[in-house]
């Protein structure tokens, strides 16, 4: 099954290491170098199978590629597994990650990765303590820090220009969004909002945190089919199905969720009701030009407001080009990136 998955992949190189003392397997995938060095999230997780493991860090790796592309970044697209017996804390963590770092770093920065699923930019300091290749390590640490409030900075501007192009005004006063989520990027994203006048409805399945940000409470089974102007799913993929897209009340999806369309076809499924969509790995890619811009490219604070407000400038020239050639605004997005792989 590894064989299969390797011989059949179209990225550029798969580094594997099992790690002995956790019984942990470590899994690089750098899909593509095209643009500048590889850049992508570290995810720890259970898997049934290591090739369950490297199937996810693969795709993982080729949605980087077009995340990069697609916002203009001079950097590839990569992403790593380790995929853990059991998720680890202590000495045992530390271990790991020291291990991990030194593979990281014998490969001279044809990767560089930051934080994903269960890990944390404490996790990229311990990393950091052998390796350079890694963003997002803790302000003390010399890092950026947490990129959930710049990724929500890049969904704010990805809504304004979603609105504008649905309803032809740049203004949020009385817009309703339905925020789902309100970690890291929908938190700071709905305060954002609020302040901007639009009317935030919030769903967490934390009951408290829709109260705490003063916006109006939806319950998180009632979020499909609730009316609103933009729903922003930033909690889980998957959202956007055959069985949700019917019962959708929204004139536009724009939020921070990976993997947001569960199957390909969901896409046309939301051109079909009218619906504008964001695709995700442009609308969410706010914390790699945060992390990335800062730490590895030098950009000044003035220069990310900028690459983060551009977000929104890529969204119109997508929205343009599918309603141009009829295609769905994944596709558009698709093709905007792959025509940077050049
Ligand atoms: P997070 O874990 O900080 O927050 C997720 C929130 O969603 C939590 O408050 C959780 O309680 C809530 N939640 C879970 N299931 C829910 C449900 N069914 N209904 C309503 N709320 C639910 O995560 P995050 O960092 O804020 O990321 C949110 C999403 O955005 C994820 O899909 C992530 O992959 C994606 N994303 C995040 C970043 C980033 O910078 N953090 C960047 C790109 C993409």
């Amino acid at each position: 099954m590894l064989e299969d998955l390797i011989r059949s992949w179209d990225g550029e190189e798969v580094v594997v290491r099992f790690d002995q003392p956790t019984g942990t397997w470590m899994f690089v995938c750098i899909h593509s170098t095209v643009r500048g060095p590889a850049g992508g999230g570290t995810r720890m997780k259970t898997y049934a199978a290591p090739s369950d493991a490297l199937a996810d860090a693969m795709r993982l790796a080729a949605a980087m590629t077009l995340k990069m592309a697609a916002v203009d970044m001079p950097f590839g697209g990569g992403k790593a597994v380790l995929a853990v017996p059991e998720l680890l804390g202590g000495e045992a963590r530390r271990g790991l990650l020291l291990r991990y770092a030194d593979l990281v770093a014998s490969l001279r920065g044809t990767f560089n990765t930051g934080p994903d699923v269960n890990t944390s930019a404490a996790d990229m300091d311990v990393i950091g303590e052998r390796c350079g290749y890694v963003f997002c390590r803790s302000e003390e640490h010399g890092g950026s820090g947490n990129p959930g409030p710049h990724t929500a900075r890049g969904v704010f501007h990805g809504i304004g220009a979603s609105v504008r192009h649905v309803f032809g005004t740049d203004s949020h006063e009385g817009r309703v969004v339905l925020v789902q989520g309100l970690g890291s990027v929908g938190a700071p994203l709905a305060e954002e909002l609020l302040a901007a006048g639009a009317r935030v409805l919030a769903s967490d399945v934390v009951a408290d945190r829709a109260e705490r940000l003063g916006a109006e409470v939806v319950a998180a089974e009632k979020v499909i089919g609730t009316e609103c102007d933009v729903y922003a799913p930033c909690a889980l993929g998957g959202t956007l199905n055959a069985e949700t897209v019917p019962r959708l009340r929204c004139r536009i999806v724009a939020g921070s969720a990976n993997n947001q369309l569960a199957e390909p076809e969901d896409a046309e499924r939301l051109r079909q009701a009218g619906i504008l969509y964001a695709p995700d790995f442009v609308i969410n890619a706010g914390g790699v030009l945060n992390s990335l811009g800062s730490e590895h490219l030098g950009w000044t604070r003035e220069q990310i407001e900028d690459r983060l407000a551009g977000i929104g400038d890529t969204l119109e020239e997508i929205y343009a080009k599918a309603e141009a050639e009829a295609i769905t605004t994944e596709a558009a997005a698709e093709q905007l990136a792959r025509s940077r792989l050049h």
